[in-house]
């Protein structure tokens, strides 16, 4: 098996492709036109919504994506505070999230003037996580698809965003991606829908939205709301550390080292691991290498997750499939996969107590996936 010499993305990996050199199409430029272009629309969207009025058609100048987490919450402030935008702030509960940001949205709630939206649909998402769980992804796959589960996730809620925007008819809606998110995100709300409808087939689509997703791809250009990323403005400036600073200072922001950690993390891993040999965080790790090898000098990863630049990645990454698909397959001994496990995840800079918190989550693997109805398949030791 090759290796990418640059950022060690291995040469199976879905939608990616080797050249001679042994670098691979992400460390080239193959795709960065692709990401330009998308980079390009997002930001013409972008200088389009920080120009425009107020919206003629209601009280909402936006739909503003609200996870609680610190990106949306410093968003809020400014597009509220500094932008003088008329905010519809809407947080879906996704319920897979352990630590709610209940906290976060509660000070939001008293200090930022916006009108507030929680919408929910437990039922459907884990239907939806079902369905993707369950498959056998085709080979050799498309850009992402190793993370399509989480993918889908996210999709489903902001499709739900965006009808809740088309129904209302709010112009615009704001998504706090990060800067790296951005660039690998569909901009364009039918493209959305329609990459929804190619996973999931039209009878799943219709079931899972109730009919309504037809009224999204047959609309006037004009009736359909447009996906504006802020983070854009900033994509050289972005600093986690200073976010969170800003937003202590305002009383904004009650941190938790385990943020927007996800319960389904382990069967993340188990996914990506059982149909394309790589961690979850494979795509996060490359480029967090692809931008040290850039610039030597450079502390800071732009991208929300760090990975430790001493740490030999390939190394982690076969352990922890061999722990994972164990475990999946209810082999080896539970202690010493704990021990394992924490040992891996602080090599990968988590703290001793996060480490040991989400070593416990891949030892209920299982139990997780018997909730949502996830049926666990082979992947033998050394598979
Ligand atoms: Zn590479």
């Amino acid at each position: 098996m090759r290796m990418c010499t640059v950022c060690a993305l291995k040469e199976n990996h879905p939608g990616i492709r080797f050249g001679d050199d042994g670098v691979c199409s992400l460390c080239t430029l193959d795709v960065a036109g692709d990401l330009m272009e998308n980079f390009t629309y997002t930001k013409r969207v972008f200088e389009e919504f920080t120009r425009s009025g107020p919206n003629p058609h209601g009280d909402h100048d936006c739909l503003f994506m609200y996870s609680g987490g610190k990106d949306s919450t410093y968003m809020l402030d400014k597009f509220v505070n500094e932008h003088g935008k008329r905010v519809l702030c809407y947080t879906f509960d996704v319920p897979f999230e352990s630590v709610h940001a209940a906290e976060n949205i509660r000070l939001a709630r008293e200090r930022i003037a916006a009108t507030f939206v929680l919408d929910s649909d437990d039922d459907t998402i884990k239907a939806v996580m079902r369905e993707v769980f369950n498959r056998t992804p085709a080979k050799p796959g498309t850009y992402l698809d190793e993370k399509l589960p989480c993918v889908s996730c996210r999709t489903f809620f902001v499709i739900r965003a965006i009808l809740h925007a088309f129904r209302h008819r709010i112009p615009y809606i704001v998504l706090c991606a990060d800067p790296q998110q951005i660039l690998t995100m569909e901009s364009d709300v039918r493209e959305v829908v329609r990459g929804f409808y190619r996973t999931f087939g039209r009878r799943l689509a219709d079931e899972f939205f109730r009919g309504e997703l037809e009224r999204l791809l047959f609309a006037d250009d004009d009736e359909l709301p447009r996906i504006v990323f802020p983070f854009i403005a900033m994509r050289y400036a972005y600093d986690p550390d200073r976010i969170v600073a800003e937003l202590k200072e305002k009383g904004l922001y009650a941190s938790s080292p385990l943020e927007t950690h996800c319960t389904l993390f382990p069967l993340l891993n188990y996914y990506s691991f059982l149909n394309w040999d790589c961690m979850f965080y494979k795509l996060n790790a490359a480029s967090h290498r692809r931008a040290v090898r850039r610039d030597e000098n450079r502390h800071r990863s732009t991208f929300g997750i760090a990975f430790p630049r001493a740490v030999d990645l390939p190394a982690v990454e076969e352990r922890l499939k061999r722990v994972v698909l164990d475990i999946a397959g209810s082999r080896g001994e539970p202690a010493a996969q704990e021990r394992e496990l924490i040992e891996l995840f602080t090599q990968l800079d988590a703290t001793e107590d996060a480490a040991r918190f989400v070593a416990r989550q891949f030892l209920d693997l299982r139990e997780t996936a018997a909730d949502l109805g996830v049926v666990l398949r082979g992947g033998g030791a050394g598979a």
